[in-house]
This record gives structure tokens, sequence and C-alpha cells, in this order.
């Protein structure tokens, strides 16, 4: 099942065409995005990722989204679910019309969560380091590179995963080119040592994730320590636990990296995704 709701809060029939092909979300992949898991009708971290929109639309020079239009039409998706408890909803906000007469395009539609992503929560991934092509500095002095931005041009993105998947893999896991680690293609790369929890400063030019950010607060309240600090591959593989997360593959841990297994940790496992739960 899936359903399609118009920034105006109509819905639309998802299996017709509406964009037009001068869209500059074709055109140019020139836009961005945010996914939200839906569960039993209730959207998670909908605050951050609305406000997460705003940030990417400031970084792409977008007109500010109307917040109020996005939270009604994410309602009309939400309500008109009648599939599965869960629920992936991808808001879209494009530039729109090439010939630039007409408003940004906006719409968000809801879709089953993916087989592979359900699969990979329960058994886990292996994942593989991979350079993501730039150095931390350029984050600073390149901002045309949008780095840290939800955009719709995630092809490298998607490559990396294809590469992994070619490789025995099913995951990658970037590295900037001063050996630090940044985040998986559309994830957040999460370590547990001990009592505490690690993840890469968004200063790296990786994307602040919701779901990180989730977990953290709640780990804070249970009495963990939480740590936002440059990562090295030799810590994740040092680790007591390496987790990939996001919202709609939750706290996934990873089992294996470049090849070498890491320890099974199904208790740090089931502990952190509680933690993760408790927030909702
Ligand atoms: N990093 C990237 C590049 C992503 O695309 C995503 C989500 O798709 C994340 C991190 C995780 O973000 P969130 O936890 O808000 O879903």
């Amino acid at each position: 099942m899936r359903v399609l709701a118009m920034l105006d809060g109509t819905l639309a029939d998802p299996d017709r065409p509406h964009l037009t092909v001068d869209d500059l979300a074709v055109l140019r992949g020139d836009g961005i995005f945010e996914t939200i898991l839906v569960v039993d009708g209730k959207p998670r971290e909908l605050g951050p990722h609305l406000d997460r929109l705003a940030r990417s639309a400031a970084m792409l020079d977008l007109p500010e989204p109307d917040r109020a239009a996005w939270e009604r039409c994410a309602a009309a998706v939400i309500d008109a679910w009648r599939g599965e408890s869960e629920m992936a909803l991808r808001l879209i906000y494009t530039r729109g019309r090439e010939t630039g007469d007409g408003p940004p395009t906006g719409f968000a539609l809801g879709t089953p969560i993916a087989p592979k992503v359900l699969r990979n929560r329960e058994t886990g991934v292996a994942a593989l380091t991979l350079d993501r092509g730039y150095h931390p500095d350029v984050v600073a002095t390149a901002p045309w590179l949008l780095l840290g931005a939800k955009s719709l041009s995630y092809a490298v993105n998607m490559a990396a995963i294809r590469y992994a998947e070619a490789h025995g893999a099913q995951e990658a896991i970037f590295v900037a080119a001063d050996g630090s680690v940044l985040e998986g293609p559309t994830s957040t790369v999460v370590v547990a040592d001990g009592n505490t929890l690690r993840t890469t400063p968004p200063s790296s030019g990786i994307l602040p994730g919701t779901t990180q950010a989730a977990l953290f607060r709640a780990a804070e309240k249970a009495g963990w320590s939480t740590k936002v600090e440059p990562l090295r591959v030799a810590d994740l593989r040092a680790a007591d636990g390496l987790f990939m997360v996001s919202s709609v593959r939750k706290i996934t841990r990873v089992h294996t990296l470049d090849g070498e297994p890491l320890p099974e940790v199904p208790a740090l496992h089931a502990e952190l995704s509680s933690l993760y739960e408790s927030e909702y």
C-alpha cells in the first residue's frame, strides 16, 4: 500500500504521474527530503525532522518550508494509511519547475518499510568502510558541497550501498580523507564502549541524525554518558558494539566490519533498542 498527499493536503493517486518533466528534482536532484518512521499512526521525532527540513532548505536557498502545511500534509498520509503498523513517510520538497515560474514542489509519500531493512534489523549487517572522498576541512571552506543537508542528490549514497552489496556486505560506512569516520549512506554510526555511546560530530559534514539524538537523550536519562567526537576506524573495531541507526532501520547492529567479525552483543543491542523505544 502507498499513500500520497500533495503539500496542499489533498490526497492523490500514487500510481499517476504528478511531477512535470522539467521539475528540478528530476533534472538536477535539486531538492530536499526527510524520511520519518510512523508507528501505529504516530510519527516519530516529527519535530526534529521538520527542523532538519527547514535547515536543509536554508542550506539550499529554498523558500522556508511552511511547517503547518507540512504537518497537515503528513497527517493526511497518516490518516489515510491502512497498511502495516509501521510506515516510512517521505517528505519531498523540490525547487519546482526549471522555468522558475511555479512554486516549489512538495508532497508526502507513505510506503511500507522495505523488506531488506526489516531483515537487516533482525540479522544485523556486514559493513565496509568506504572512502567518501573529502577532507572534513571542506565543510567550512566549500558550503556548496551541501555537506550535512538532506538533499535529493543521493546517487552517490546509493552507489556506495550497491558497491558494499557487490562486495559481500549490506552496508557502507563512509570515511573521510583524514581517516575519520563519517556516517552510513542513509544512517548514523554509533559505538558503545562500556557505559558510553559515541558518534561523529556534524561538523565533519554528516547529517545530524534524529534517531541518534533520540537514542542519546534516552541513554543520558538512563545514566549512560554520551560523546559526540571524531572516531577512527580502529575505534569501530575496538568498541563493545557498533550500530548503524536511522528512522527506518532503528538500531541495526554491525556484526562484521571489512570482513572481520565483531563480537556478538545481543544484550547490548536489546538495551539500546529499548532505550530508543522509551523515547517514543
Ligand atoms: N545520515 C544520512 C546520510 C541519512 O540519509 C540518514 C537518514 O536517512 C541518517 C544519517 C539518519 O538520520 P535519521 O536518524 O534522522 O533518520
